[in-house]
């Protein structure tokens, strides 16, 4: 059932808190306007009062008013994401108090590219990658030197790629160091051995680098630091870099082959080559640790380690945890034989799923506290994932996924703060006093350090007010996020119930037990042993659950999106494995067939909170069932002709 303290947290379904909502926009509308008459109350107003009654006047606002009818028109071809009958994609109502402070902030267009443009929300922005880090586990004393870093980004696609800027700053540094060999500083022997240090070993060289410069007067000063910025990778692009240390290859980042395609994007941005993204494979759509120590291995053997080794926690296809825990183990192995690599874990979806393992305290619950809210969420593999979550080096996370908070909020968080020098677009100089202030004052600069250029306060207001609303912990943002999981398992059960209710008309699996609240399904009409047509069949069920460019939102009863399982990404076993309990035959598996060399399945993303609406009696996963059994029994559904024959 819907827990009660999330009844004031949406817009919802129906609309309900309309009245809410409007209070609070009407109420900071005029609440702005004030604090503009009251900026020099005595301005006089610029536009005549008697403006509004010019006809140009009318005639502007006429037309405006006409085309903002015609885009609300057109709006309502929108996907309804709000709707309990919305299981597609990830995303779902927004949290009242993320529309509520961005529509607030929205008239004073903070810029958070530096607190010249944006006095109040670039501190929001700060503290936000703090309510995060605390999230995450990551050290969020900003009076500590140590204390972790987060901003936010576009989306996670940026964040990912801020992941690899900074994995390759801290790869090449010591590099780049040694090449100007400051007198009197203790450096790595040789480049190999400055290719491989850990992040830790970077920033502690870092901050060597740093002190010692400090001692310096500031002309000698400066042209040191010339000379590393001239040496560095980022000054002379991949070729001359590597040209310059031969004994060097380029090092390779490693990730599953569930990883999200941002990564591919990031890897062809920086000109890294989209060739240096190894695709790992998966077992049950898990990195598959054995081959991550055999990739580790046969790098280490060349002397090498990687740039960036990627766990995701919460697959964009498939909602899957990649084994953090295990992931570190091997990289504290590899970094005791001196090969160090950096950690990134991209939970741009799962990262909310963190919200359920702290308490308020910000102490990390156990297992059983943790399990006792649940059927059989978390698999002792999932809550050590989380667990080991503040010992990675940098995390991706998307407030506008699982964090119900409108587009152009991702987040990249960093364990170490001291590390993003390295991004500083120009010398960063200020590292002499670790005190509160200082983190702030230096991170008031943010356009020095992030991807992007100019961008909207607005939605760091939204993420802030929400987190301040919503702690993220169990207690209070976490009950959202257990909603999910709830759903998730009603849905699995109601699943197997449903397999066995149709299982004259089609056989049903979930081909992957899900980690979290993201469900597949996979489906074949019994008679048929075709791959191509089970596809084909699928694909004529799936047209009424899926908004087409000219449908009426209205026509559709339910929404669902689709994914497909590739044997050139999967592994031909795990694919078989998935057909052959759908009684398809493997020979008609087909590589290099578009429609036969894959399975199509339903995608089911169950992030409503309003899916078991007890209110009404109405659970719309029971009557998401009960309609895609009539859609099989419908008279006008494809029956393959063997299905005919066996009856
Ligand atoms: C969605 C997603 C991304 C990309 O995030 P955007 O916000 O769409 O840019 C990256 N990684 C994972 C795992 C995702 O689910």
């Amino acid at each position: 059932m819907t827990d009660p303290y999330l009844y004031p947290a949406f817009l919802g379904p129906y609309g309900e808190n309309d009245a809410l909502l409007e209070k609070l926009l009407v109420e900071f509308l005029r609440d702005h306007v004030y604090w503009r008459r009251n900026v020099h109350p005595e301005d006089p107003p610029a536009i005549p009062t008697r403006a509004a009654q010019q006809p140009a006047f009318q005639a502007f606002e006429a037309h405006m008013r006409q085309e903002l009818h015609a885009l609300s028109a057109a709006l309502k071809r929108s996907v309804p994401f709000h709707s309990p009958r919305y299981m597609g994609h990830m995303v779902s109502d927004l949290l009242l108090p993320g529309i509520a402070a961005q529509m607030l902030a929205l008239p004073y267009n903070p810029n958070n590219v530096s607190s010249e443009a944006a006095p109040v929300t670039i501190d929001l922005e700060i503290r936000v990658g703090l309510q995060l880090a605390r999230m995450l586990g990551f050290p969020h004393d900003p009076a500590q030197p140590y204390c972790a870093f987060g901003h936010l980004t576009s989306g996670g696609t940026l964040a990912n790629l801020q992941a690899l800027r900074l994995a390759r700053a801290l790869k090449c540094f010591p590099v780049a160091l040694r090449g100007i060999a400051p007198p009197g500083l203790t450096l790595p022997e040789d480049d190999r051995a400055a290719y491989r240090m850990t992040p830790a070993q970077s920033i502690a060289l870092l901050q060597d680098w740093q002190r010692w410069l400090d001692a310096l007067d500031q002309s000698t000063r400066v042209e040191w630091q010339r000379k590393l910025d001239a040496a560095r990778v980022e000054q002379l692009g991949e070729a001359r870099f590597f040209a310059r240390h031969a004994m060097l290859e380029p090092a390779p980042v490693l990730a599953p082959v569930t990883a999200h395609y941002s990564w591919s994007k990031g890897m062809k941005m920086l000109g890294l080559g989209r060739d240096q993204l190894r695709l790992l494979p998966t077992r049950g759509m898990r990195l598959d640790m054995r081959a991550c120590a055999q990739e580790l291995a046969a790098l280490e053997r060349r002397g090498s380690s990687p740039l960036l080794a990627v766990a995701v926690l919460g697959s964009t296809e498939f909602g899957t945890l990649d084994p953090v825990h295990e992931l570190l183990a091997l990289r504290e192995q590899a970094a005791a034989r001196g090969a160090g690599f950096a950690i990134h874990v991209d939970a741009a979806w799962g990262g909310y799923l963190a919200t359920l393992f702290r308490d308020p305290t910000g102490r990390l619950r156990t297992l059983a506290e943790v399990a006792a809210e649940f059927g059989g969420f978390p698999s002792a593999d999932s809550y050590a994932a989380f667990a080991a979550l503040g010992e990675v080096d940098s995390v991706t996370v998307d407030p506008h996924k699982l964090g119900y908070l409108a587009y152009g909020v991702g987040a990249f968080v960093c364990r170490d703060q001291r590390s993003m020098s390295l991004l500083a677009e120009s010398a960063d100089y200020v590292f002499n006093d670790n005190c509160n202030d200082d983190y702030f004052a230096r991170f008031r600069q943010l356009g020095r350090y992030i991807p992007e250029g100019s961008k909207p306060g607005a939605a760091a207001a939204a993420a802030h007010v929400t987190h301040r609303v919503m702690p993220l912990d169990h207690a209070h943002f976490g009950r959202l996020v257990r909603q999910t999981i709830l759903a998730s398992e009603a849905f699995v059960d109601r699943a197997r119930r449903f397999a066995v209710e149709v299982a004259d008309l089609a056989h049903v699996c979930i081909p992957y037990p899900p980690d979290s609240n993201l469900v597949c399904l996979a489906l074949n009409p019994v008679g048929n042993r075709d791959l191509g047509h089970a596809n084909r069949w699928l694909r004529a069920l799936l047209t009424p659950l899926r908004m087409g460019r000219d449908s009426t939102v209205q026509a559709h009863a339910f929404f669902t999106s689709s994914t497909t399982l590739r044997a050139d990404l999967l592994g031909r076993d795990e694919l078989l494995r998935v057909l052959a309990t759908l009684h398809i035959d493997a020979d008609s598996l087909r590589a290099g067939d578009a429609e036969s060399d894959r399975l199509l399945i339903l995608r089911h993303t169950l992030m409503n909170p309003f899916l078991v609406d007890d209110e009404n009696g109405i659970r719309y996963i029971d009557r998401y069932f009960e309609y895609l059994g009539a859609q099989l029994r419908a008279p006008g559904t494809e029956r393959p002709a063997a299905a005919a024959s066996c009856n």
